[in-house]
């Protein structure tokens, strides 16, 4: 949909994003492995009325991400973050961020481990609802994923979004209350 034909550089290009997401799905499982117990642990004890389901928090990370192997939300991150040059001649930078919104609104707009997928639109009015412990558990440990790169540790993150993004009051006490175990990734 948004890639040339006849681009030589498109499948190369296809293949490191898609490399790309392997890699961080295989390190979310093993984020999930050293950090999931303590975290689950953790939210168990601030919220003794909702212990997390595990079984179910087992399936929603072996599921985590895979979403974004649909061409919907591939292509657009794809041309975003591994544009060919024959792209990044033909196309301004505010297309690519359009495709790139398109395709992160429906990923986190569909997937519960974003902080979007909790709330909506009623008129002008954004209503948040609280996130479920596992999802909160999941999005913890995409955001200790990630850190050491675009962000030093989830805390860190957490504070440049925190007054942002539109958040249950639940799920900020939560979030606060679990966030500085994460130390980030070296
Ligand atoms: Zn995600």
């Amino acid at each position: 949909m948004y890639s040339l034909q006849n681009d030589p550089q498109l499948a190369e290009k296809e293949a490191e994003y898609k490399a790309y997401l392997d890699d961080h799905i295989l390190k979310v499982h093993e984020v999930y492995k050293e950090f999931g117990p303590m975290l689950i642990d953790r939210m168990n004890s601030i919220d003794i009325s909702h212990p997390v389901d595990v079984k179910a928090l087992d399936l929603a990370i072996r599921s985590h991400d895979l979403k974004k192997y649909e061409p919907a939300e591939f292509n657009g991150y794809r041309l975003m973050y591994f544009p060919t040059d024959m792209e990044l001649g033909k196309y301004s930078s505010g297309y690519r961020q359009v495709c790139f919104n398109k395709s992160f609104n429906l990923h986190s707009h569909e997937s519960d481990h974003h902080l979007e997928f909790w709330s909506y639109l009623e008129g002008r009015e954004i209503v948040c609802i609280p996130m479920s412990n596992e999802a909160i558990v999941e999005m913890l440990v995409d955001w200790q994923t990630k850190s050491g790169r675009a962000f030093l540790t989830p805390a860190d993150y957490w504070d440049s979004i925190r007054f942002k993004k539109a958040v249950h009051d639940e799920t900020r006490t939560k979030i606060n209350a679990i966030i500085h175990l994460l130390p980030g990734l070296k």
